[in-house]
């Protein structure tokens, strides 16, 4: 730990600098920045990441050598402000609040006003001459204080100022005279005394104190876990505190107060964003409570400011070369900036900002690449509300983040988490009044959500647009009634559970579910995905079965298909009735007869996939599933009586082979390349029907690079055995033809055994495709399709960092990976003189995590699903790029 606890900022200097984040917390970091470069900031003071840490080692307790730090500090923010901590007459007050070095937006407590007592609120109301504006500061700080330091329910409070209210016979909390508000510090008060025990503190030096401590523990408070569970940020120290001199938005009308960004969040157009309100704290805005004003017109209400705000806006992009996002306060006319950080932005947001900025040179083409995290493309290839639809809205709200949403309305965070345990797979449309941090849960479960209440900075616009979720905020027509379980708009009422759809691109709401539309890949989307291709050397495959999806992949930029699973063209309409007769059949010939059955149709698939990917290589995975999941199962009578018709055999017989083929086991069981070797007809059928496609392609001029992929292969033999078979119907078929296509003859790597054997196996095999999900699942001993029951605790409990179905499982899986990657090019190497290729064709080939570590042990090429290639070509360049992957920053 350094021995500097608390660094000061204020005038135009500071201990800090923007660079030193881990340390003072993003925020201290940036308001130490803004003073170097000559912003108006109010004075104060950062106390470090490393004393929230020592904190909590210290059992909580602030480190002593930290104490006549924060003295000195709150001394030279006194000099520089002209105001004295706790003085009688003209009180310096300050605000006190965290900032780790990842934003987490609302997650962690703030105290204002803090530094006004009995005495004091009398000296602020005499020298402002404003008595109702001290009271307001009081009791606000009582709440505050209360609440957050000292755990005193916020209800409580909120209850006294809801009968003051009735009592007076007013609506709005500014109706309420100075007097009201005296008479209401008292009730406050009281409330203080029987929660905490003892009289509200009137020595400011032990109110900040204790809101240093308060700030400190909220860093392990709910919201704040579980906000960085979600965001999968492990390796912060804590949060910093800042100490800063509080300046007033809510004096009147020459005051106010506003959160912007320098270019808009969703679209990432160069515009100046965001919203003001007059008369009013920096919380009035965030909250959503009032909903605010549009910043475009600050420059006829306030216009010396508002030019101002202007130039900040361009000095502050300047220098930081990022788009930022700012809060700022307007005291008496007087502007001070409180606040700038990297903005968050939709997906469309970071590349349309990215790609501007390169070309406006304030960035170059390698920081653009680097700068757009590959998963917030997801944004962009989300399907989008179709625009000829013809649901009409019933009400436009502002449009928070882009995107179209159908879902079952659910109308509280809690309510959508029950749900979403219950029906997993079903859309939630989550609509509140407003969200606020407790809520993260449920809003990361639903599709969309939508608040009546609140602006584009609102807490439930900022964390929708983080995940790039679509997102309404403002819209007045939606009236919630959370005890009859209904929203109203209009003359419509729509139940909880009923189907709402919003447009977050253009603020649209619609009653029921509305068509989508496939994105496609222009502009700057397309210019990015250009830059990122120039900077990766790993190649990017599709997993696909069929020609639609191989053509998207291609659209996409996918360079090949890693992974055909030919099962899944078992299941067509067409040939399923052929595929059961197979499986039901007594004898080689009778399986034989079926199997003549489906390579027709087998034959066509290929056709169309080789024509798709037009001389790029396509991997097809020879049967793999165990046989019993193209059979009705045992509680499906109705099932088999259908195919029992279907098939001219009897329910009995079906039943009997299901029975049969019944498995304790079965991802374990008769599945892979164990299926060809009993029944080696299967793979020879499907042998035949890849090659004679390949011919019949390249018959028509269209190169062909079809590789045949054998599945879980745990011994040489196995592919031993098969290969020579393939080999032989290959030759046959060439014969039969009068002609030849170039392939190969490769395999999975999916099981523990085959990384260890891998240098056996490559002496076999052309090509490796590592099968992560499997290769996971038997790794871990994890059955893939059962970790719900128990990797929730796992996660929470960090037993594991991450679900290693999503990422790969670096220390365990990932060195298994490297041994089979090393043992097999060796061995290959040495044996024929040839490269071994290797790839991925697990789900873990669309992560980007996954696709950094792929890039660093050096394999070839990874294949993911064709939404995901995108993805995967910017994850792969930054990954060329000297970016880590964001377990390994
Ligand atoms: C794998 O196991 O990673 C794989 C790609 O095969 P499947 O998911 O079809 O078992
Ligand atoms: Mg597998």
């Amino acid at each position: 730990m350094s021995t500097k606890h608390v660094y000061y900022f204020g005038g135009k200097s500071a201990d800090g600098d923007g660079k030193m984040k881990e340390l003072l917390g993003g925020k201290g970091a940036n308001l130490a920045e803004m003073c170097k470069i000559g912003i108006p900031v109010p004075p104060g003071f950062t106390i470090t990441t490393e004393v929230c840490a020592a904190y909590y080692t210290a059992g909580k307790k602030i480190p002593a050598a930290a104490v006549p730090e924060i003295d000195a500090a709150l001394k030279k923010v006194e000099a520089e402000f002209g105001k004295t901590f706790g003085d009688p007459t003209d009180p310096l007050l300050v605000s006190v609040r965290s900032g780790a070095a990842l934003s987490m937006p609302g997650m962690m407590n703030t105290i204002l006003n803090l530094g006004l007592s009995d005495a004091s609120v009398e000296g602020l109301a005499k020298k402002t001459g404003n008595p109702r504006f001290a009271y307001d500061s009081y009791r606000r700080l009582i709440d505050m204080f209360g609440s957050t330091a000292m755990g005193c329910e916020h209800e409580k409070f909120e209850h006294e100022l809801k009968s003051m209210k009735e009592a007076k016979g007013v609506k709005l909390d500014t109706e309420l005279s100075a007097d009201d508000l005296k008479a209401l510090v008292l009730k406050y008060k009281a409330v203080y005394k029987a929660h905490v025990g003892h009289d509200f503190p009137q020595d400011p030096k032990q109110q900040l104190m204790l809101a240093i401590d308060a700030v400190f523990n909220s860093w392990n408070g709910n919201k704040a876990i579980e906000y960085r569970r979600i965001e999968r940020i492990t390796e912060l120290k804590g949060t910093a505190v800042n100490v800063q001199a509080m300046v007033f938005g809510n004096m009147g009308k020459g005051s106010g107060t506003g959160v912007a960004f320098t270019r808009d969040p969703n679209t990432g157009e160069n515009i100046f964003y965001g919203d003001y309100l007059i008369d009013a704290q920096g919380e009035d805005v965030v909250a959503g409570i009032r909903t605010p004003e549009p910043i475009a017109q600050l420059d006829s209400e306030m216009p010396r400011v508002y030019k101002q705000l202007m130039d900040i806006r361009q000095v502050l992009e300047k220098h930081y070369k990022e788009m930022q996002d700012i809060e700022f306060t307007v005291q008496d006319g007087v502007l001070y900036m409180l606040q700038t950080r990297t903005g968050k932005r939709t997906g469309t947001a970071a590349v349309r900002i990215a790609v501007e900025m390169a070309k406006e040179g304030l960035i170059d083409e390698t920081t653009a690449v680097k700068r757009v995290p590959p998963d917030s493309l997801n944004h962009l290839l989300q399907p989008q509300l179709d625009p000829k639809s013809k649901v009409a809205s019933v009400a436009k709200g502002i449009a928070a983040s882009p995107g179209g949403a159908s879902g079952k309305v659910i109308l509280s965070a809690e309510a959508a988490v029950e749900f979403a345990k219950k029906h997993p797979n079903e859309p939630i449309l989550l609509v509140r009044k407003e969200t606020s941090p407790e809520d993260v849960a449920g809003m990361h479960l639903a599709k969309g959500i939508l608040t009546s209440t609140g602006g584009k900075a609102s807490h439930a616009a900022v964390v929708a647009r983080g995940w790039g979720k679509p997102c309404v905020v403002g819209c007045e027509a939606v009236k919630i009634d959370e005890k009859a379980q209904t929203v109203t708009i209009g003359t419509y009422v729509i139940k909880a559970g009923d189907f709402l759809t919003i447009n977050g691109t253009s603020g649209d709401v619609m009653i029921g579910k509305v068509e989508t539309i496939e994105p496609t890949m222009t502009g700057d989307f397309n210019t990015l995905m250009t830059w990122a291709d120039k900077a990766r050397t790993l190649k990017i495959r599709t997993n696909a079965d069929s020609p639609a999806d191989a053509k998207k992949a291609r659209e996409f930029g996918a360079e090949g298909i890693g992974l055909c699973r030919t099962e899944h063209m078992f299941f067509g309409d067409d040939r399923i009735a052929a595929v059961r007769e197979m499986i039901l059949a007594e004898s080689e010939a009778g399986r034989k007869k079926a199997l003549a059955k489906i390579e027709p149709f087998q034959k066509n698939d290929f056709v169309g996939i080789f024509t798709a990917m037009n001389g790029y290589p396509v991997t097809i995975r020879l049967l793999d599933p165990p046989l019993h999941e193209f059979l009705p199962q045992k509680d499906n009578r109705a099932g088999a009586e259908a195919v029992a018709k279907q098939i001219g055999v009897s329910v009995e017989k079906i039943f009997e082979r299901v029975e049969e083929l019944h498995e304790m086991n079965p991802m374990m069981g008769f599945r892979g390349c164990r299926l060809s070797l009993v029944f080696p007809e299967i793979g020879d059928m499907q042998v035949r029907a890849i090659i004679e496609a390949a011919i019949e392609v390249k018959k028509k001029g269209v190169t062909v690079l079809p590789e045949i992929m054998i599945p879980l292969v745990g011994v040489v033999e196995e592919l031993t055995f098969l290969k020579k078979r393939a080999i032989a119907v290959i030759e046959e078929a060439f014969q039969k033809h009068g002609a030849t296509v170039e392939y190969q003859i490769g395999t999975m790597i999916e099981l523990p055994r085959a990384c260890v054997a891998a240098d056996k196996i490559a002496e076999e095999a052309e090509f490796f495709s590592f099968g992560t999900n499997d290769l996971t699942q038997m790794t871990f001993g994890f059955s893939r399709d059962d970790i719900k029951g128990f990797m929730p605790t796992y996660l929470e409990e960090k037993i594991l960092p991450i679900d290693p179905f999503q990422t790969i499982d670096f220390a365990g899986v990932g060195e298994l990976m490297k041994m089979g990657l090393k043992k097999g090019r060796d061995s290959r190497k040495a044996k024929h003189g040839t490269h071994l290729k290797v790839g991925i064709c697990g789900e873990h080939g669309g992560d980007p995590d996954s696709v950094v570590f792929c890039h660093q042990i050096g394999m070839d090429y990874v294949s993911c699903s064709p939404f995901r290639v995108p993805i995967a070509r910017l994850a792969a360049a930054q990954a060329a790029l000297g970016e880590g992957g964001k377990r390994d920053k």
